[in-house]
């Protein structure tokens, strides 16, 4: 069965004190509700194994290398991540592939390492707002997916977490309708039915992430192939952030 999620992306943000404070203050909001969906904070490497350690929170990095060790100097590896407690590698953040040029080719390598190392990718595809405007938004999502993703065996991809963030989304607070995201959804889910047939494709969790926040979760979490969220800005603040969980 697919995991409804909340991932929080904190992006470069928090020092080492602040991320220890606010993810134990998460944790101690969160205890005593009963969740609907797992949840995960994505925080800077440094944070990771501090987090880890002081909470019982699933923990996500924001990134990892696309080699596995050596003279890769300021690189952190998949395996480095894994170490540190965390379960989880955000890869393919529009951010990541647009100011450092992170390529589908560098991603199908980050994909692989962060699997040997026993991560889940939570593989992140999109189009740009000049995408869309062109209507090649469809053949965008399905090309990263098939780039990056489609060599895995069905084992190995059953352990992706995929987040549709359209760019023109991402911290712009202009949000996709839930009819513009179900529909993509959808459409993300077939492509991974035509290849892996649709058990896989059913028991895959399917992500949105833009401008998500606690007075649009509901909506969007509420369309069959939306099945959480990743989240940035309102991740930030606790307050903001349990919204967004209980828009399960
Ligand atoms: C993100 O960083 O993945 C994201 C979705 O950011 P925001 O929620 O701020 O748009």
């Amino acid at each position: 069965m697919r995991k409804n999620i909340v991932a929080g992306n904190w992006k470069m943000n928090k020092s080492l004190q602040e991320g220890v404070e606010f993810a134990k203050a998460l944790e101690a909001a969160l205890a005593g509700k009963t969740l609907k969906c797992e949840v995960i904070v994505g925080t800077p490497f440094i944070h990771l194994a501090s987090v880890a350690s002081a909470t019982k929170l699933n923990v996500a990095a924001q990134n990892c290398a696309d080699k596995a060790s050596g003279a890769y100097t300021g690189e952190v590896s998949a395996a480095m991540v894994a170490s540190t407690g965390a379960k989880y590698v955000i890869l393919g953040h529009s951010e990541r592939r647009s100011y450092y040029g992170e390529t589908d080719a560098i991603l199908k390598e980050k994909v692989l390492l962060a699997l040997e190392n026993g991560l889940s990718p939570i593989f992140c595809i999109g189009e740009t707002k000049e995408e869309r405007e062109k209507n090649v938004h469809f053949d965008v999502v399905k090309s990263q997916t098939v780039n990056a993703l489609f060599e895995l065996s069905a084992e190995d991809f059953s352990k992706i977490v995929i987040a549709y963030e359209p760019v023109w989304a991402i911290g712009t607070g202009l949000t996709a309708t839930s009819a513009q995201a179900q529909e993509m959804h959808a459409f993300i889910r077939e492509t991974i039915a035509e290849k892996y047939g649709k058990e896989v494709a059913d028991n895959t969790s399917i992500l949105y992430g833009g401008s998500a926040n606690g007075g649009n979760a509901k909506e969007l979490f509420s369309c069959p192939d939306i099945d959480g969220g990743l989240i940035g800005g309102a991740s930030l603040d606790v307050e903001k952030f349990i919204p967004v969980i209980e828009g399960f």
